[in-house]
């Protein structure tokens, strides 16, 4: 479904994981370490896949597809327990290059900023306000949902929060649920992709446009908010 490109657009929703940090790869290492501590040979490119999901989705999914049998109550408690304990350790995210900047040029346009994530990490939300300028009342995260992406509900929170229609926002995810997740609220969504996984994935994801770089996504954004039509 290819949304009509917005005209002056009214608000930016942006995802945080992958997007605005570079931080997908320390989720895709603590799930590789988590499930082998229970024997289960998790292949890294799944945490990509899965990316967005909530842990007991991916946990589940995953031993139905690598074990062909369901999870137990244990499995599904004890992996996502030790992957959030691994979390602990891993070194802080960067940022993703250009994007301070990028979002500092669409507030420059009075346009609001929104991120959208299902991440519940005190770590990265909390620096939201710091790095990006995005305090947590502009902010939808795990804690926000009942059903996480790829339901439409936490970018209709989005929409909410910023008070503007499908067609006045625009969406800036990584990764294939996020994408549906957007595209399934309505909205005009463009990947960057920033991860392992195939530009195709993220076209067939249903996004509108997608990058592999952050320069092309600067040029076109710019395009979008500054041209008149
Ligand atoms: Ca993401």
């Amino acid at each position: 479904m290819l949304q009509k490109n917005p005209s002056k657009p009214k608000a930016f929703l942006f995802d945080m994981d992958g997007v605005l940090y570079d931080s997908m790869k320390h989720h895709a290492d603590t799930w590789v370490e988590a499930f082998r501590k229970y024997n289960i040979d998790f292949p890294a490119k799944e945490a990509y896949l899965n990316e967005g999901s909530t842990g007991d989705a991916t946990i589940k999914k995953a031993i139905r597809e690598i074990e062909g049998r369901e999870a137990t109550q244990v499995e599904i408690e004890g992996i996502y327990t030790e992957k959030t304990r691994l979390m602990n350790y891993v070194p802080k995210a960067e940022m993703i290059p250009g994007m301070q900047a990028l979002i500092r040029q669409i507030r420059s346009m009075d346009i609001k900023i929104i991120v959208v994530t299902g991440s519940k990490q005190p770590v990265l939300l909390d620096r939201l306000g710091h790095d990006f300028g995005v305090e947590r009342q502009n902010t939808v995260s795990g804690y926000d949902v009942k059903h996480g992406k790829p339901n439409p509900e936490p970018y209709r929170i989005a929409l909410q929060k910023a008070n503007c229609k499908p067609s006045e926002a625009v969406v800036i995810e990584n990764a294939p649920l996020g994408i549906e997740s957007a595209v399934n609220a309505g909205i005009y969504t463009i990947a960057i992709n920033t991860g392992p996984l195939e530009k195709a994935t993220l076209k067939k994801a249903g996004a509108d446009k997608v990058f592999d770089t952050t320069e092309q996504l600067q040029k076109f954004v710019h395009n979008l908010i500054t041209t008149d039509r």
